[in-house]
């Protein structure tokens, strides 16, 4: 009898699987197709100034209004489109349209300093047009390489070698910023930090978690603490992801984050909704 059930669950878990599979295989046959259709689109989340509370700028998060299964997350096709290489084809629409995005706010601000973050993946960073194609973008749109920021994860430059990190420092030198994006969950040899040619850190999700509460816990406080300390002595900024709570928000504040990110301030949203949060430079900023 046992056998038999655990037979039946295997068949079971087998039959899911199978479907997982399936659903899997047509969405990554589908998206050459959802491309060329339009059926991409971008929601932006603003990034704050700890500071002050002001926009320093937004990231431009894709998702996939895909006609059968509703608005998907990236989460369920950027993994798709990197193995079947579209990801180079759609990264360039994200970054395209992203910084046309980021024009129409500057101009409607009359020249406000509005920046942009964009995501790239790894098989972004391997392709031999990454460099050509990003000043292309910039030039095309008239928007200060400055405006840019370009975020790429930490297990992304693993190992990397000088190779991999020739397109980035020749990015960096035309000015756009580079973030390391999801530090601390990959590998970090913290001495590696000096060879990389990035501005910004953004602290992962997971270590801002145990400052939801009062009291924050107070290894996650340490952590971000000595975090901060080394990212400011390399002189990068530090952005933290995942702020959801005003306790958080103060917490982090008080440990001298740069910048933050989160429901607590915004979800992503359509570019409009950044409208309605006060700019940077449309305030003075305090002594
Ligand atoms: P990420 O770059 O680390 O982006 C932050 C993720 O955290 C986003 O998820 C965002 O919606 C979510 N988030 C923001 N604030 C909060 C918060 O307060 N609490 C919680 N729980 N979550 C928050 P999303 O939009 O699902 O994106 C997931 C990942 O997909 C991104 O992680 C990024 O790695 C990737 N991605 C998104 N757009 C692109 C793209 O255009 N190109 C590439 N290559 N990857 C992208
Ligand atoms: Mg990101
Ligand atoms: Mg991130
Ligand atoms: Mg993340």
């Amino acid at each position: 009898r046992a056998k038999a059930a655990g037979g039946n669950r295997f068949e079971f878990a087998d039959a899911e699987a199978d479907a997982r599979a399936i659903t899997r295989h047509g969405l990554t046959n589908a998206l050459p197709a959802a491309l060329e259709r339009g059926e991409f689109f971008i929601e932006y989340q603003p990034l704050v100034h700890m500071r002050d509370g002001t926009v320093h700028g937004a990231e431009a998060l894709v998702r996939w209004s895909h006609p059968q299964y509703g608005v998907l997350g990236p989460d369920r096709f950027i993994p798709l489109a990197e193995r079947t290489g579209l990801i180079v084809p759609l990264g360039r629409w994200v970054l395209e349209e992203a910084v046309r995005q980021a024009r129409v706010w500057q101009h409607e601000h009359g020249g406000a300093a509005l920046r942009i973050n964009v995501n790239l993946s790894p098989t972004q960073l391997h392709h031999p047009g990454l460099v050509a194609d990003t000043v292309a973008v910039l030039e095309k749109s008239g928007l200060a390489p400055g405006a840019l920021c370009l975020e790429v994860t930490e297990s992304a430059l693993i190992g990397a070698d000088d190779e991999l990190l020739e397109p980035l420092r020749r990015l960096a030198e035309l000015g756009v910023d580079i973030a390391l994006d999801d530090f601390g969950t990959g590998y970090s040899n913290l001495a590696n930090l000096r060879r990389l040619p990035v501005s910004v850190l953004k602290l992962d999700r997971s270590f801002t978690r145990g400052m939801q509460q009062q009291p924050a816990d107070p290894v996650d406080v340490k952590i971000v603490e000595g975090i901060v300390a080394l990212a400011h002595s390399l002189e990068l900024a530090v952005t933290v992801e995942g702020v959801e709570t005003g306790a958080q928000a103060a917490q982090l504040r008080a440990l001298g984050c740069d910048t933050a990110q989160g429901w607590y301030y915004a979800r992503p949203g359509a570019p409009d909704r950044i409208h309605t949060l006060s700019l940077s430079d449309a305030v003075p900023t305090p002594s």
